[in-house]
């Protein structure tokens, strides 16, 4: 691999970021939001379509956190099972969030036609790719609990599978039509156009340092400006640093890096992920494929961005897909930081009264986050009663650094065991 661009496709191929100012002096509204994410974005849109004077800083640029770095899977739902959820949280509050998070794409969907975002928007669904007996007995689980939830999932058998992403590696696959790709930066930075033209007010290169209660409710502070708010909402998941640092504690942050290829060539785009659905696979330690609008390929796996990752990452796809004869040349190579809670749902904390903290989205934010964005405006405009995610406190992960070690050390572990058993 020569010449492979350390910045991410995403970056690469987004269109231009808003034009932003730095938060200067003094201002006063009604929500200040810290983190311009989905998160973060979603609700100064919604924020503002309500009236409600909101204003969002951002530490660096729109999308720098996991909402720039993903991988544009807009699917339904979560990473949890339903049932899995029912179990979590009760099974009258998994309906909740199930129902929400099942019509999440759509909402996602919706906001891009109704704002014109260029973000590369694709619905053909997605396909969760079965891989031996434990990834075929996992999809039959998983089909089951949405079948009965009304879902419109397809249990694909090996044939259809096999045609339908393109390798001979799989034994089956659950098609999702409810689902599709995004160029997830794009989507970002949309969000924010949208969100400018309702009249939020947002910043960024503002990192907040200091956050402090005041009569009126609360002010935060960066080293050049302040804002005071009645209420404060950080949506920095995990990105969560400066003054925000502790929210860090509250969940593990797990890496994941991600390859994009050249453009494939016609031929090759005939045979992979022929109807352009985004996939990824049962492993335990996980991969992602995907194409652009460009007909690039994009893979991705668990662990930081390294030699072990994209030696194993080269490796894999030329066993996924043999007919590209190991002559896909990479371009870009990046890494993003998911923020796993300990019971892998994401949470909306009141931290003190009027501070508010929205995290552990796990690896699953384009939906949840845009909808959560949505309901935390519907509920400060006194339009809803409570969120869909659980409001229950997070607490200090116990030996969080352990915990990430562990999940770094055994993707790295698994990623070189891959590599040495193939050259056997
Ligand atoms: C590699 C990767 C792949 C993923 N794939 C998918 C996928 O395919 N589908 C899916 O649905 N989800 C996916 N996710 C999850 C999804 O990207 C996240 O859940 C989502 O982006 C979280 O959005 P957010 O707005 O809450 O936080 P973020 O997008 O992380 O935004 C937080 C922002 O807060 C800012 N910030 C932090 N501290 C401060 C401060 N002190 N002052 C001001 N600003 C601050 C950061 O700079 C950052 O921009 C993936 C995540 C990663 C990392």
């Amino acid at each position: 691999m020569s010449e492979l661009s350390c910045d991410s496709l995403w970056r690469a191929s987004a269109p231009a970021a808003p034009v932003l100012p730095q938060l200067e002096g003094r201002l006063n509204v009604d929500v200040v939001i810290v983190g311009g994410g989905f998160t973060g974005l979603s609700a100064a849109l919604h924020m503002a379509k309500f009236g409600i004077s909101v204003a969002v800083v951002e530490a660096q640029e729109i999308g720098f956190g996991g909402s720039g770095r993903n991988v544009g899977l807009a699917n339904a739902g979560l990473w949890l099972e339903p049932d899995q959820l029912d179990k979590a949280i009760g099974i009258e509050a998994g309906k909740v969030l199930y129902d929400a998070l099942a019509a999440a794409p759509d909402y996602v969907y919706k906001l891009i036609d109704e704002y014109k975002i260029q973000c590369e928007a694709t619905r053909n669904g997605t396909l969760h790719a079965g891989v031996g007996k434990a990834g075929l007995a996992q999809l039959e689980r998983r089909y089951e609990q949405l079948a009965k939830r009304g879902a419109p999932v397809q249990l694909l058998n090996t044939a259809e599978a096999q045609s339908r992403i393109g390798s001979e590696k799989f034994n089956s696959a659950l098609f999702d039509p409810r689902a599709g790709t995004i160029q997830p930066l794009a989507y970002a930075r949309g969000l924010a156009d949208a969100a400018l033209k309702e009249g939020a007010k947002l910043f960024d290169h503002s990192p907040v340092n200091k956050i402090q209660p005041t009569q009126e409710g609360w002010a935060i502070f960066t080293e050049q400006g302040e804002v005071h708010a009645e209420k404060v909402i950080l949506a920095t998941n995990a990105y969560s640093e400066h003054g925000v640092k502790e929210q860090a504690r509250k969940f593990v942050p797990i890496f994941y890096s991600q390859l994009a290829s050249k453009p494939l060539s016609e031929p090759q785009l005939r045979q992979i992920l022929p109807n352009k659905e985004g996939a990824w696979d049962t492993c335990t330690v996980m991969s992602s494929f995907r194409l652009d609008q460009q007909g690039r390929l994009i893979f991705g796996g668990m662990g930081g961005e390294g030699s072990v990752l994209s030696n194993w990452a080269c490796q894999r796809v030329s066993e996924l897909f043999p007919f590209l004869n190991k002559a896909v040349e990479w371009d870009y190579c990046w890494t993003g930081k998911i923020a796993y809670s300990e019971d892998h749902l994401p949470h909306c904390q009141q931290l003190q009264n009027g501070l508010f903290s929205v995290a552990g989205y796990s690896g699953r934010g384009i939906g949840p986050g845009t909808v959560v964005g949505a309901e935390l405006a519907q509920w400060f405009a006194g339009q809803r009663e409570s969120l869909s995610i659980p409001t229950t406190l997070l607490r200090d992960i116990p030996f969080r650094e352990l915990k990430r070690m562990f999940y770094e050390v055994g993707a790295h572990t698994y990623h070189l065991g891959q590599q040495s058993h193939a050259l056997d």
